[in-house]
């Protein structure tokens, strides 16, 4: 679903950054972990900044590429910068008007499991625990079935995520989540920017095992490429043939 202007946190972050080099606090509330915030500069990070995991996918992108939930546009300037031909989405206005007037040619207001595009596309960027997106574990036949229509034959979706696992498990590294309900890579988000509150919304960790199972039944296959420092990793999507 699209979000509302009035109920844009993060995109007014990213907004005022852009216009004033300066921001408040972009506040993120969960169920799960303490009060945190994300730090609004890292937003428009370069990709001299980026994790290995974020360019490795860079380097792995070609063809008519997409950046879904692309933020402030930092991955797709800099495949942008490199002569590549890449479409940005977000749901964000606020966010969407940013990465415009930065200078992302192709930036869209638009939901990933809905919009009408110009697609169809060999290369799906979700990046940033991108594969978030997809809310509940439940929902992931239908992420798997919207690239059916999304994706070009050979194509492939480039995502990271991380395996929660680390917040149950005790000091001698047992695992427990039987406290928590559903799986336990399922999140809720709230996030507040000065006045500005957003409404609360789903967000999925995916553990490496679980994502390479449901899609399988689906008819795709899971690589992960590379694991991070701190149990994320960056995993390929590709149709089975
Ligand atoms: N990829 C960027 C930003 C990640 S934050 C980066 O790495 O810096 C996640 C972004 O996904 C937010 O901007 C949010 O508005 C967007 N988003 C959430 N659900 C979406 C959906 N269904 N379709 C498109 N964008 C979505």
């Amino acid at each position: 679903m699209l979000l509302n202007e009035k109920k844009d946190p993060m995109g007014l972050a990213i907004k005022t950054y852009f216009e004033t080099g300066k921001v408040l606090k972009l506040k993120v509330l969960s169920t799960l972990f303490d009060d945190d915030e994300i730090p609004v500069p890292y937003l428009f990070r370069t990709s001299m900044e980026m994790s290995k995991l974020e360019r490795l996918a860079l380097s792995l992108s070609s063809g008519h590429i997409l950046d879904v939930g692309a933020g402030a546009g930092c991955h797709a300037m800099a495949l942008q910068e490199q002569g590549a031909d890449v479409t940005a989405i977000d749901i964000s206005p606020l966010s969407v008007e940013t990465m415009r007037r930065r200078g992302i040619l192709k930036a869209d207001w638009a939901d990933f499991f809905t919009a009408d595009f110009n697609g169809p596309f060999d290369t799906i960027l979700l990046l940033m625990n991108g594969i978030g997106i997809v809310g509940k574990l439940d929902n992931l036949p239908a992420f798997f079935k919207r690239l059916d229509s999304v994706l070009a034959p050979g194509g492939c979706v480039l995502t990271d995520s991380s395996d929660l696992r680390y917040v149950f498990e005790d000091e001698d590294g047992n695992f427990d989540a039987s406290e928590f309900e559903g799986y336990y890579g399922e999140v809720d988000y709230q996030m507040s920017y000065g006045k500005v509150k957003g409404d609360r919304f789903d967000w999925l960790y995916l553990d490496a095992d679980t994502f390479c199972e449901a899609a399988q039944k689906a008819g795709y296959r899971v690589e992960i490429l590379q694991r991070g420092e701190h149990y994320d990793y960056l995993a390929k999507i590709t149709k089975l043939s």
